[in-house]
């Protein structure tokens, strides 16, 4: 019998309700084609949200004004983060450190938005980046092993603030936005802690720092270079009673209204990104890499970031299946302008870089790099670092 390929985005069996294909990872359909993130965000609607923001008070008297700081806020200045830092300090009144993980991608306006945030808000702000020599090896790995450039990246994101809160003591840390608004690793009606579990279940691609030390094969590379890449020791978390929670999980959240609300508040601006139409100019909008990223996970699963997009439009009422589906085939697959400048960083060709991803494809997906079409470029990619 020979094995089903597709080719054709079209093809792919996606939930019947959003546009999710069956390569997204963690997706499961039932008897009636919903996709598992569909079903998790029914129950969403059904939570008692005024007893989850009771919850949410009480949880912060156990630390308001007990420590150095009440809490430590992971800070990109993307959206997500950006209305977690507002909603903290102007809603909740907490004192927080807020931790920004800087892995050299951040795009001019999202340092701007970032700059704007921190000095309105009047915060102390704690920035940490890794040599970006190394960064560049991890990303060479990374898309070898994983067909994903950002292990460092999802790493450094999620580890380097647990440092912060070990070395601090500082034994609160809250992220924004829950994992189950987008796929169904945690159900919404459990509890999602940001934790080892999590951060060893999907966030670093199943690589460990000690995996990555072997991997890079360099006697220079020791874990003294990526101990921000490794979650911190049980012990050490234990040890100051470490708590890492979302504020999604206890305030319904809706991406949409927020970027109202930050843009009102902080003046928050919007950018355009690579394979999205500029309507969704609000998401993602923080990172120069996001065009590849998204590319490569099309070149893997046959989507990438409009499907996503779309599906949650479609969760909320917001966006029709059909035009859904139309908005796909027009942005969906484009060869983004910005893997001119990866490709120079890590002095590789695009048939290289197209050879390594295709290895990483998901079944039945096998992309057509003969049908790809070049993307518009960012208005600031002439503008990016090329060291
Ligand atoms: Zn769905």
């Amino acid at each position: 019998m020979t094995e089903k390929i597709i080719s054709d985005p079209k093809l792919l069996r996606r939930c019947s309700r959003c546009v999710m294909p069956e390569t997204q990872e963690s997706i499961v359909f039932d008897e009636a084609g919903v996709c598992s993130t569909c079903r998790n965000l029914e129950i969403k609607e059904k939570l008692n949200w005024i007893n989850k923001g009771r919850e949410f008070v009480d949880l912060l008297e156990n630390y308001r004004g007990k420590y150095f700081y009440d809490c430590i806020i992971p800070f990109s200045g993307g959206e997500d983060s950006t209305f977690t830092v507002l909603a903290l300090v102007k809603k909740f009144g907490l004192r927080p450190l807020v931790v920004s993980y800087d892995h050299h991608m951040y795009r001019p306006t999202v340092l701007r938005n970032a700059e704007r945030t921190i000095k309105r808000l009047g915060v102390d702000f704690f920035k940490f980046s890794t040599n970006w020599q190394l960064v560049k090896k991890l990303m060479r790995v990374s898309l070898e092993r994983k067909g994903d450039i950002y292990w460092y990246q999802h790493s450094g994101i999620f580890a380097f603030p647990m440092h912060v809160a070990v070395k601090f003591n500082v034994p609160l840390v809250i992220w924004g936005e829950p994992s189950s608004e987008y796929t169904s690793y945690y159900g919404y009606d459990e509890t999602e802690e940001v934790d080892e579990r999590r951060f060893n279940m999907f966030v670093n691609l199943g690589i460990t720092a000690e995996d990555m030390i072997g991997f890079l094969n360099d006697n220079m590379i020791t874990m003294n270079d990526l101990q921000f890449h490794a979650f911190p020791s049980r012990d050490k978390l234990k040890a100051i009673n470490c708590r890492s929670i979302c504020l999604g999980s206890y305030e319904s959240w809706d991406v949409k209204k927020q970027v109202e609300i930050i843009k009102s508040e902080l003046d928050w601006e919007c950018d355009f990104v690579e394979g999205v139409p500029p309507e969704y100019n609000y998401e993602k909008i923080e990172d120069m890499m996001q065009g590849v990223q998204d590319y490569l996970k099309f070149i893997k699963r046959g989507y990438g970031r409009m499907s996503h997009l779309a599906s949650i439009d479609i969760r909320n009422g917001r966006l029709k299946r059909e035009e859904a589906l139309n908005l796909l085939e027009k942005w969906e697959g484009l060869r983004p302008a910005s893997l001119d400048v990866f490709l120079y960083w890590l002095n590789i060709s695009e048939k290289e870089f197209n050879d390594i991803a295709s290895r990483h494809a998901v079944k039945p997906w096998k992309h057509d790099f003969n049908k790809t079409k070049r993307g518009e470029e960012l208005p600031d990619q002439k503008f990016w670092s090329r060291d």
